[in-house]
């Protein structure tokens, strides 16, 4: 969290719009054990070991980018706890903090946490988000060909290691629809807060479509036959409409239906470096040989061009998800490949 004995630095990444960058999303693996309906193809292709950016130079990279003003770095994938050292690295990034960086997160599955969550806490991570999208076993294997229970074991491990956590829930409907008042009342239950995703067009084999999608609305809507509904107004560059449904705080990443795209102050690195101005862009910036030449002698040049890389694509920055998914369904032949388990989330 912000340290007040800590300036923070002005935020040098801004986009034509005026948006500030202040949040870094890394993916440190494209790899993963779930296969989760939404988000993996059926026949994933990873990229091969030596086309991941090392720790090393990720670490270089993360301390350029928090001297430019990023104060939230999140580490998802893949599974980032699928990548050996990613303990370590976490650990490595904590005189950054002296710099300006406040909070360092991870997003995962859950699955490999009661291995991990102790190792993370020591390592100064300050919150974690966990995907659970159903409480019932068979749909749960149905929506991610992996078991509940080492997740759920999981998520009782990163409380008892006191680390923040927040649940992430993608609704697709007919399929997991039925689970918004369970996952209410089991967060609810353990105190857990709750966020529902509407499922967005990024699923690995492309095989989304606006029929699938429940929205903000009709979460809403379900949720308030069962228990009484307040909105809290505060989104500025949060992603999710934050709401209390009795009494306990729910937020709804409302991407399709509300897109949150005004004050979007996020990037996202890809584990082989590439840079996404926006989860839907059309083409990320390739950075990995000079972030890579960081760590050389030189390094003074690089830095300098990479710099000059990220203001001129940052600035480039389209006005958000509708613009974009418009353009893109408009024009003929529109060439993106990529998916949430490439970009991270
Ligand atoms: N493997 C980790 C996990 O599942 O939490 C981190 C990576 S995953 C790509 C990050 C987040 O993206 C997860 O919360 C997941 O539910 C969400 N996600 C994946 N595909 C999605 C889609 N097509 N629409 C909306 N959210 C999606
Ligand atoms: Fe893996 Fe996360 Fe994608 Fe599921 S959402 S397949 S857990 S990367």
């Amino acid at each position: 969290m912000i340290n007040p004995q800590i300036p923070v630095r002005p935020a040098y990444f801004q986009d034509q719009f005026g948006r500030s960058k202040r949040k870094l999303r890394i993916s440190v693996t494209d790899r993963c054990n779930f296969k989760c309906v939404y988000c993996m193809p059926e026949h994933p292709e990873w990229m091969k070991k030596h086309q991941l950016l090392s720790f090393e130079a990720l670490l270089q990279f993360c301390q350029l980018m928090v001297e430019q003003g990023i104060q939230h770095i999140r580490i998802t994938g893949g599974e980032p706890l699928m990548r050996q050292g990613v303990v370590h690295f976490i650990r490595d990034l904590q005189p950054l903090r002296q710099l300006g960086l406040a909070r360092i997160s991870m997003t995962t599955n859950g699955h490999y946490l009661s291995r991990y969550a102790q190792e993370l806490k020591q390592a100064g991570l300050d919150d974690l988000n966990i995907s659970l999208d159903s409480l019932d076993p068979q749909q749960f294997f149905t929506l991610t060909q992996k078991q509940l229970q080492p997740v759920l074991d999981g998520i009782q491990a990163a409380q008892q290691a006191h680390l923040p956590i927040k649940l992430n829930s993608v609704l697709i409907k007919g399929i997991n629809d039925d689970q918004m008042v369970p996952l209410l009342q089991w967060s609810k239950a353990r105190q857990i807060a709750l966020r529902f995703i509407e499922f967005m067009p990024l699923d690995g084999d492309g095989h989304w479509s606006a029929a699938h999608v429940v929205t903000e609305q009709e979460i809403l809507q379900r949720l308030s036959q069962h228990f009484p509904v307040e909105a809290i107004h505060s989104q500025g560059a949060n992603p999710a409409r934050e709401y209390r449904v009795d009494g306990h705080p729910v937020g709804i990443i409302s991407t399709i239906s509300h897109a949150f795209c005004g004050q979007c102050d996020r990037l996202r690195l890809s584990a082989q470096g590439e840079l996404y101005n926006c989860l839907f862009a059309e083409q990320p910036v390739p950075l990995k040989v000079l972030i890579e030449q960081l760590q050389t002698h030189t390094a003074p040049v690089a830095r300098e061009q990479l710099l000059q890389q990220l203001q001129s694509y940052i600035w480039q920055k389209k006005a958000g998800f509708h613009a974009i998914h418009s353009q893109a369904t408009t024009t003929a032949g529109s060439t993106r490949k990529i998916s949430m388990y490439m970009i991270g989330g």
